[in-house]
């Protein structure tokens, strides 16, 4: 018997969330802890700052007023009281495609668990003007999941699954996009003339590449991306090794080392 744990950052009161953890109770004990109100776009926060609380909303529901990976966190440290076979996080309103994963809650719920040592996955589905239908999303996350707890993932990684609204032609294993980054600001007044702002995405075109989770959307077709949280850039270690930054003592003892043998 399998012990998975669902959380979110929609919050607990979301249909997407009671659709993944009906999809995923096959496999299992499904318990859900997921934050009270809406945590979308908040990353991986973790609160640090106020005491956390939660209720026991039903049988194996739990609301806790924070983020997604506080939820993690609490669930397995108190909760649970130990790690579970599966974290999954979602099914989030709206796609988490290439660099927006970095601003998902959702997708951070999925990379505590990661980081937590737990095979994860976070799933989310493309918003329409028509009232989600979580139902095919859910199936597809059941998919993925049957294959995780089946095959496993190597450690510190995690799949973030993205659903394309209306039946999916079928999946594909892909990369992230890069997303063309325009952010707008508007500056407006309140009731009393004082200035505030308000953020939102001004351009949501990604630059084209065959493999990319935001291609596999537009093709119709369920994106698999393997994420880790090593956010190094290989590919820049050389350049920054060349910017000859002064060493430590103990790095030149290493050095002189290294030349003697
Ligand atoms: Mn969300």
């Amino acid at each position: 018997m399998k012990h998975i744990l669902v959380t979110n950052d929609d919050g607990v009161l979301s249909p997407g969330l009671t659709a993944l953890a009906g999809a995923l109770s096959r496999f299992g004990t499904v318990t859900v802890v997921a934050p009270t109100r809406e945590a979308s776009a908040v990353g991986h926060a973790l609160t640090l700052h106020h005491p956390l609380r939660f209720d026991r909303v039903s049988d194996e529901v739990y609301a806790l007023d924070g983020t997604p990976t506080d939820c993690v966190n609490i669930a397995v440290a108190i909760i649970l009281k130990g790690l579970p076979d599966l974290v999954a996080s979602g099914i989030n309103k709206g796609l988490n495609l290439g660099d927006d994963v970095t601003y998902s809650g959702t997708v951070a719920g999925a990379m505590e668990g990661a980081l937590l040592g737990v095979p994860s996955l976070a799933v989310s589905l493309e918003r329409t003007k028509a009232p989600y239908d979580f139902t095919h999303a859910a199936e597809a996350a059941a998919l993925v999941a049957e294959a995780i707890l089946r095959r496993g993932l190597p450690p510190r990684t995690f799949l973030n699954v993205n659903v394309p609204s209306g039946k999916p032609k079928g999946f594909r294993v892909t990369v992230q996009a890069a997303r063309n980054h325009v952010t707008s600001v508007s500056a407006l007044k309140d009731p009393r003339g004082k200035a505030y702002y308000w953020i939102g995405e001004a351009e949501d075109s990604y630059e084209p590449h065959d493999r990319s989770d935001y291609q596999a959307i537009l093709d119709r077709l369920v994106s698999v991306t393997p994420l880790q949280p090593d956010l190094t850039a290989h590919d820049a270690l050389k350049l920054v090794e060349e910017m000859q930054f002064p060493p430590s003592a103990e790095d030149l003892a290493l050095r002189d080392r290294a030349e003697v043998e």
